[in-house]
């Protein structure tokens, strides 16, 4: 599977590259914390000083951080989305054992994003905060307008075959700088397009252009690292202004949210993959997890997907018993195109955002957020931080100012470690109950042919 294999490979030595300035985020948080209550708690929140330097010093330095990612957020979009459908190619090749691995991985996605919409609607982490905090972090990590624009946007009701024809875009240069009016989505579908077309390429044709995508995604990849560099003081600055200029409230509800994503992590982790491994695999929850326990401390440890590979594969031969066409097969296309954690954190996310802003997303608003997740978890690469650039175009899409996602980067490294765990327990959960689905001869053979 070499296709599969330079994808990973690309993504994970971005991680080893970038894992080890992780901490550095960290302290960058909890510096900007602690200096933006002692500025609020000696200087007053009203004091011009104090606001003079979160406008002409704090919020551009902020800014600067998150331009350096959102000019990524194109090219990085559409190339690793090409990518992941191009190598369903592999699918294809390996017949009803990738049709079955799709399906389960499509099934498995939508219960996360479904459990994680659920959740936010019943616990409503974003909305204990007052109609003038809400203008004030619109103030302070969007445009005032945008949010505006975005409550009028929301309220629009469109007939269903009328957004379904809105998803295929006209002209996808055009969609994809509009990202503010709604074109990341059309964007995305016409990476998926592209991605069919190129799977229906003669292989030696098709070949240098996906060469020309893995390059693309490398330097997307690189330019990100480059980013992530600058994340400690863009992670202060941001979090200075929110301290600085919202106090305590807004953190109370940031500890809110990020509790909550643990909490339906876990349950998808402990609840959905146990039912399938159960009911599927016809196995004991618990013989899983404790054969799968290194693999779990090896994600949690690197926030990597692709950096878990190697260990994911061992595990899954060795201690799972699993077939090894079932088992590099399974776990190699879901190093990049299984991301059930990150589907539910991506729907978490957004909708706390929504939330927070004040923004109301109605019914057709979540699904599409729903649609988005799913789709945004074959896209994101398998790296620390992976999800950002996608929860950027979602929230653009749904109408949501793309820098609100610096509220919630600050908190995000515990979050990604444990959604990382959830990625790569979702690919041995598939490849187990795939190998209990197909007698090991007939993968065998299929896989031989
Ligand atoms: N860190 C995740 C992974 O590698 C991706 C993400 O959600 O950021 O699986």
């Amino acid at each position: 599977m070499p296709g599969l294999m330079n994808h990973a490979i690309i993504g994970s030595k971005w991680a080893m590259k970038s894992n080890s300035r992780f901490h550095l985020i960290g302290w960058g948080l909890v510096a900007g914390i602690a200096f933006g209550m002692i500025a609020r708690a000696t200087l007053g929140s009203e004091n011009a000083t104090l606001g003079w330097a979160v406008s002409e010093i704090f919020k551009p330095l902020g800014q600067l951080f998150l331009r350096l990612i959102f000019m990524v957020v194109v090219p990085l979009l559409f190339s690793s989305l090409i990518l992941g459908i191009a190598d369903l190619g592999e699918v294809r090749v390996l017949g009803r054992l990738g049709i079955k691995s799709l399906l389960m991985t499509v099934v498995l996605s939508s219960v996360a994003v479904i459990l994680a919409i659920a959740a936010v609607n019943l616990v409503q982490p974003g909305s204990g905060i007052s109609p003038e905090q809400s203008a004030k972090i619109a103030a302070t990590f969007g445009k005032p307008d945008d949010a505006a624009a975005s409550v009028e946007k929301s309220k629009e009701a469109k007939g269903v075959l009328q957004t379904i024809v809105e998803f295929v875009p006209e002209n996808p240069l055009e969609s994809a700088s509009q990202p503010k009016l709604g074109g990341m989505l059309p964007f995305m579908v016409f990476a998926v397009f592209f991605g069919v077309g190129l799977l229906k390429l003669e292989p030696e044709k098709a070949l240098p252009v996906k060469q020309f995508f893995e390059g693309i995604l490398g330097v997307s990849l690189n330019l990100i690292d480059m980013a992530m560099k600058f994340a400690p003081i863009g992670v202060f600055a941001l979090i200075f202004a929110t301290t600085a200029t919202l106090g305590v409230d807004a953190l109370m509800a940031l500890g809110k949210y990020a509790a909550l994503v643990l909490v339906v992590l876990a349950l998808h982790l402990f609840g959905t993959y146990s039912l399938a491994i159960a009911a599927i695999a016809k196995r004991l929850p618990a013989w899983f997890f404790s054969n799968v326990r290194g693999v779990m401390l090896t994600a949690f440890a690197t926030s990597s997907s692709n950096a878990t590979l190697p260990t994911a594969l061992k595990a899954g031969e060795e201690n799972l018993g699993i077939p090894r066409p079932v088992n590099s097969f399974v776990l190699t296309l879901g190093a990049t195109a299984n991301q059930n954690g990150t589907a539910l954190f991506e729907g978490v996310t957004v909708l706390f955002l929504a939330q927070l802003f004040g923004i109301p997303l109605g019914i057709p608003q979540q699904l599409t957020v729903v649609g988005l997740a799913i789709l945004a978890g074959v896209g994101t690469a398998g790296v620390p931080g992976g999800s950002w650039p996608m929860i950027a175009a979602i929230c653009a899409t749904v109408g949501i100012p793309p820098g609100a996602i610096a509220i919630c980067m600050g908190v995000d490294r515990v979050l990604d470690m444990s959604r990382t765990v959830v990625n790569v327990v979702g690919d041995l959960t598939i490849a187990t109950c795939v190998s209990a689905m197909e007698p090991m001869e007939s993968t065998a053979a299929e896989a031989a042919s």
